[in-house]
């Protein structure tokens, strides 16, 4: 630490992700195993003997930038989301993404370590993170120490109870046929993202009208709820595809 209290870190690697945009991107770890990302090491980091043993564990610490949020600033409070979104906490009481050092950290499961061409890849699951994420450091996650069951934790002791059940139009189910072909799991995907509701929090608990999409990979999701525990995904394309199954089924 520099006497004007600040330090300067590298960036060991980055994520590559389906989540393309901040919104529908699980809010914490875990949630959505069928999140499946790579950790792409780079520069001096990017180095077959910073990763032995590695594969020994099952599942690693991320450490990573809020890049998305980053150039938006902090707030000494904010409003969690599993509250409502209109509660306010300190945000050092939340995992929000505006603090005063736009650090987060993950715990994800650590599928596969991959070095290939002089290229370490970390194939992980289970994530929350932005596509591009820059990594700053990756700690194995130990059992004995970071697992604490018996922890309080306030407003967050436990996971969201958000279950709404997810069907297919019929467009969408041949558009998904489709496309699981160049992305596995898909519709694991899909199905995971969405039973978490990820409309803004205020409106958890209301049926709206409104067709909601996200981008997951290339694709554009839609989807409309039907009730307040179920929605349907009503199209699935590809902007940039010359034909588009969701449109013309
Ligand atoms: N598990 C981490 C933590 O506790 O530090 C992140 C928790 S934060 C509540 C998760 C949210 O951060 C995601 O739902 C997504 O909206 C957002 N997010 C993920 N990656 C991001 C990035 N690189 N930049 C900005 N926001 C990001």
């Amino acid at each position: 630490m520099s006497k004007n209290n600040r330090v300067t870190l590298d960036y060991i690697g980055y994520i590559e992700s389906p989540f393309k945009e901040k919104f529908a991107i699980p809010r914490q770890p875990g949630l959505v195993k069928a999140a499946q990302g790579k950790v792409i090491l780079t520069g001096d980091s990017n180095n077959a003997d910073i990763v032995k043993a590695l594969e020994q564990f099952s599942h690693i610490w991320l450490l990573f930038i809020f890049h998305g949020t980053q150039a938006q600033g902090w707030k000494p409070l904010v409003r969690p989301p599993r509250l409502g979104g209109n509660k306010k906490m300190g945000v050092l009481a939340t995992r929000s993404t505006f603090r005063p050092n736009p650090i987060g950290m993950s715990v994800v499961e650590l599928t596969s370590v991959e070095v290939s061409n002089q290229q370490v890849i970390l194939h992980i699951s289970g994530i929350d993170l932005l596509d591009q994420t820059p990594i700053v450091d990756i700690k194995p996650y130990i059992p004995y120490s970071d697992a604490l069951p018996n922890a309080d934790a306030g407003f967050a002791q436990t996971q969201p109870d958000i279950n709404v059940s997810v069907t297919f139009s019929h467009s969408a189910q041949l558009s998904l046929t489709k496309y699981e072909q160049e992305y596995t799991g898909l519709s694991q995907l899909i199905e995971q993202v969405l039973a978490q509701d990820p409309r803004p929090a205020y409106k958890r608990d209301k049926v709206d009208d409104k067709v909601y999409g996200m981008t997951l990979y290339d694709l554009n999701i839609e989807w409309q709820m039907q009730d307040l525990t179920s929605l349907q995904v009503t199209q699935i394309t590809k902007p940039c595809a010359n034909t588009s199954t969701g449109n013309n089924q």
